[in-house]
């Protein structure tokens, strides 16, 4: 039986406010344990909450992004449990009434275009960590740090719309594009500022009926959410097969040993006991303020990418890569700034630039190749100083030490023969050297000619302009 997956996310976002959603403390990053502590985000008695004007701006941001509605009247609810790191016995969440919702993301993945419905944005504060003892004297200890507790998270929860591990992975770098371009939230996923639960069943192919499902923790990059997804479809299916029931559990994810593990019953909402806030007041957002954020919004990766293609005139297809991130799409634009040959800065940013990145695993930010470096290698290429196969040289030189092309080319002497004189001299000693072939091209032989370029090109190091080349062979081998 063919089976099919489907798949919902839940994303935890940061915002990035620098003070936490209900108190005035720093939500800065690596600081020292619990200095970043007062009596609200730490629950002592008698403490009251206030909520950050600016974490309700950014969501609303992210709520208009999505194509949600942004509800007029949101209320703070009480999610009940007990974890040490969460020192009011609650989390504030938001429940029966979210901030936003029914919206949804487009995006290409594997070449069809997809829309992935966006269920939920909710407000929420996050909690805690909890680091346990590494040392033999600390083993039996675990240390908690209040420094996160309360810091301004959103909640996006997809629809069950997802089919394949590659379409959640493409969904997941679409949201958090959108979250990059808004500049509310980093979208460090290591940092744990973009965090991703993924619900998973699996169903014969052509059911109506969702299977029972599982819910994945504890995959902290793209990859480990696909590979965790993977495994778990098909662990699903193999229970299936054998007959037996998924049982309806969280599980989380082993990146050492590559499989997710039962970590415990899947709990209901009801478990949670949820009541609205009494400390806080409901939020009441006007049709007003959401104009003005609405206008303030700015392009999105979308809409980016429908200016690319209208304004380069380049395929759909590379406009929506070089729009992929912030970053990206910045580099494209300053190239071609530089060097206003759209597509050739495309061909080489998509073929070449991306892929050293990948197997970096590097994002475009941290390349050593800046724009302006690709832009003068591009001239030199259409100067002539340079052939299009030594620019793979520098290309790579460029990018492993950030030197600039033309020091590159002079210090390596890649410098192109142009001068004719010089190409007929290799051409003559070519011909000299291969005088059967010679023959066999005259008597009709004509593939033959790829042939002798391929021995000048040899015999000057790849620096000789093709184009002369082509030309001075043609001439001689007819004489
Ligand atoms: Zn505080």
């Amino acid at each position: 039986m063919e089976y099919e997956p489907v798949i919902g996310l839940e994303v935890h976002a940061q915002l990035l406010t620098r003070s936490k959603i209900f108190c005035g403390c720093s939500t800065a990053f690596g600081e020292e344990p619990n200095t970043l502590t007062c009596p609200v985000c730490t629950g002592q008695p008698g403490s009251l909450p206030v909520v950050n004007r600016k974490a309700v701006e950014f969501a609303i941001k992210l709520g208009l992004a999505t194509s949600c509605q942004i509800a007029p009247y949101s209320l703070f609810a009480r999610k009940n449990y007990f974890y040490p790191d969460l020192p009011k016995g609650y989390q504030i969440s938001q429940y029966e009434y979210p901030l936003a919702e029914r919206g949804f993301i487009e995006f290409v993945s594997q070449g069809q275009k997809k829309r992935i419905d966006i269920i939920r944005i909710h407000m929420e504060e996050d909690a805690g960590k909890l680091k346990h003892g590494e040392t033999p004297e600390t083993a039996s200890f675990s240390y908690v740090d209040f420094n996160r507790t309360g810091v301004p998270l959103v909640e996006i929860v997809s629809g069950p719309d997802i089919r394949s591990p590659e379409e959640a992975g493409d969904y997941l770098r679409k949201l958090r594009a959108i979250l990059q371009y808004l500049e509310i939230s980093t979208g460090n996923m290591e940092e744990g500022s973009f965090r991703c639960d993924a619900n998973v069943s699996v169903r014969p192919k052509g059911q109506k009926e969702f299977g029972t499902r599982t819910e994945l923790k504890n995959m902290n990059s793209f990859r480990h959410v696909e590979k965790a997804l993977e495994y778990e479809i098909k662990r699903q299916i193999s229970v299936l097969e054998d007959g037996e029931e998924v049982v309806q559990e969280t599980r989380l994810w082993d990146a050492s040993q590559g499989i997710t593990v039962p970590m415990r019953g899947k709990e209901e909402a009801h478990d949670y006991r949820y009541f609205p806030d009494p400390d806080l007041v409901p939020l009441r957002i006007d049709e007003t303020w959401i104009e003005e954020i609405r206008k303030g919004l700015p392009e999105l990766p979308g809409e980016k990418k429908d200016r690319f293609v209208r304004e380069y005139q380049i395929p759909e297809y590379d406009a929506e890569i070089l729009t992929s991130t912030k970053a990206m799409a910045n580099y494209y634009e300053e190239c071609v700034r530089l060097f206003p040959e759209p597509k050739t800065v495309s061909n080489w940013m998509m073929g070449d630039l991306l892929r050293e990145l990948k197997q970096d695993e590097k994002e475009i930010d941290q390349s050593l190749l800046t724009p302006q470096h690709l832009s003068e290698m591009l001239s030199m290429i259409k100067k002539g100083t340079i052939s299009g196969k030594i620019a793979k040289d520098v290309f790579e030189e460029m990018y492993r030490t950030g030197e600039r092309p033309v020091k590159i080319v002079k210090e390596k002497g890649w410098v192109q023969i142009l001068d004719e004189g010089e190409i007929k001299r290799v051409i003559e000693r070519v011909m000299q050297a291969n005088p059967k072939q010679v023959e066999d091209y005259k008597k009709g032989k004509e593939r033959l000619f790829g042939f002798f370029v391929g021995e000048v090109m040899k015999e000057t190091q790849g620096k000789a302009n093709p184009k002369i080349v082509n030309e001075l062979l043609k001439e001689k081998l007819k004489g």
